[in-house]
């Protein structure tokens, strides 16, 4: 059965984060995101339609790898006391940063073992041991900076689901915690980004992310991963979280993907979906408070430059780094950080309204089935491009009449 793009955003069909961008972001296309709900609605009726790809993009694997490595430090209280620096939890075979380096870097190379599933890495133009020392660089410094914006660890990467202004949204935040500079009892949010371009001010504040991430700390219910079952199932992988109904019954919100993780992701998203309609978990919980901190970690700025240079400093975040009170010309030298890594996120509870009303915007163009094409260099990576770029085109008003006119006269039809 076909997508119905005429529920998307209702309790069945939430809206995710990454939709979001995927329909406006710079590389979003709403002609792929239509083809890619199309695919995965194919599959949830048929998942012998799931194709096993033979290979793994290694940005994608060292991207769920590098998440995987951080949520294993903070899952772990000797670490992940020791890394906030709680008073007498230092751990000794981690107290210099090489140690940390070489911890960091066996977890990774597990992680990424399991991303890829057994599957071969496709590296691209990259070289393995520079992305992936690229990689540890960024979960090193993440780690090591933690103590500076983190007071308690509160969740890890827990799901949610959001009602605002009538549309459902679900996703997944990767920390949320005590901030270390604001009032015991408050709640901050960071998410990790390994992206290569720092977001500018103004869309880090506008962003989706942001707005989403702090409605569902203040409106949603959470369910933390730790509550997912994940199996190997054949070929495939099978996640399930126990549920209670309405009417007393204990079932399991169950799917099955080619994936660990996205077993994991869709097991917990399949039972948010089914909290938000009325069953319910044991684990679930809201939060009731709007975020007092919001971090955009970019995680790039821990990958120390590998030689000397100059650079314009006039970011704020920048400026505070450098110790700047106006932009100015820096320097910096091999080994040095590119920056302070945590991006803060200038979003207020009252800007809320207005997000919910962009995003509502968003909706109602899928609901329409408004899907147009955005045809740019990114279409020779999109894995419709052969179904999309040499498709014809749907006639319509006197062409439509014209092409009937003609295939009768023809015998067509
Ligand atoms: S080929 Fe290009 S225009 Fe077509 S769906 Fe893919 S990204 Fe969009």
């Amino acid at each position: 059965m076909a997508w119905q793009n005429k529920r998307y955003g209702t309790v069945d069909d939430p809206v995710h984060k990454s939709h979001l961008n995927e329909l406006t972001g710079e590389y979003g296309c709403p002609r792929r995101f239509k083809y890619q709900r199309d695919l995965e609605a194919e599959v949830a009726a048929n998942p012998n339609a799931a194709e096993r790809k033979p290979s793994v993009n290694g940005h994608l694997a060292c991207g769920t790898a590098a998440h995987e490595t951080i949520a294993r430090a903070l899952n772990n209280p000797r670490v992940r006391d020791h890394l906030l620096r709680v008073p007498g939890a230092t751990m000794e075979e981690l107290s210099t940063k090489d140690q940390l380096e070489s911890r960091v870097r066996a977890t990774f190379s597990h992680e990424l073992r399991v991303a890829a599933d057994g599957r071969d890495i496709d590296w691209g133009d990259e070289t393995p041991e520079k992305m992936i020392s690229s990689r540890v660089d960024m979960i090193v410094g993440t780690l090591g900076t933690l103590c500076k914006y983190v007071r308690k660890v509160l969740a890890v990467e827990p799901g949610f689901v959001v009602e605002l202004d009538g549309v459902y949204y679900s996703g997944h935040i990767d920390l949320i915690f005590e901030p270390a500079d604001t009032e015991p009892g408050t709640v901050g949010l960071a998410d990790w980004k390994s992206s290569k371009q720092k977001p500018d001010p103004i869309e880090l504040a506008h962003g989706w992310e942001g707005g989403i991430y702090s409605a569902a700390c203040e409106h949603g219910t959470f369910l933390p991963r730790e509550c997912v079952r994940v199996e190997r199932s054949g070929d495939e992988w099978c996640g399930s979280v126990p549920l209670c109904t309405v009417t007393g019954d204990v079932v399991d919100a169950l799917v099955t993907a080619p994936s660990r993780w996205q077993a994991e992701r869709d097991a917990l998203e399949r039972a948010l979906m089914r909290v938000a309609q009325g069953d319910c978990s044991d684990k679930q919980y809201t939060l009731g408070k709007y975020p007092t901190r919001v971090y955009h970690v970019h995680m790039r700025d821990f990958v120390p430059y590998e030689k000397a240079g100059s650079k314009e400093a006039k970011r704020p975040e920048d400026l505070v780094y450098y110790g700047l009170e106006h932009p100015a010309t820096v320097k910096y030298i091999k080994g040095h950080m590119r920056g302070p890594g945590w991006l803060p996120v200038e979003l207020r509870a009252n800007d809320v309204a207005r997000l919910a009303y962009r995003a509502r915007n968003v909706v109602g163009t899928v609901r329409m089935g408004r899907f147009f094409d955005l045809v740019r260099e990114h279409c020779r990576r999109c894995p419709f491009k052969s179904d999309c770029l040499t498709g014809g085109y749907a006639p319509r008003g006197d062409d439509l009449v014209q092409l009937k006119t003609e295939m009768k006269k023809a015998g067509l039809i």
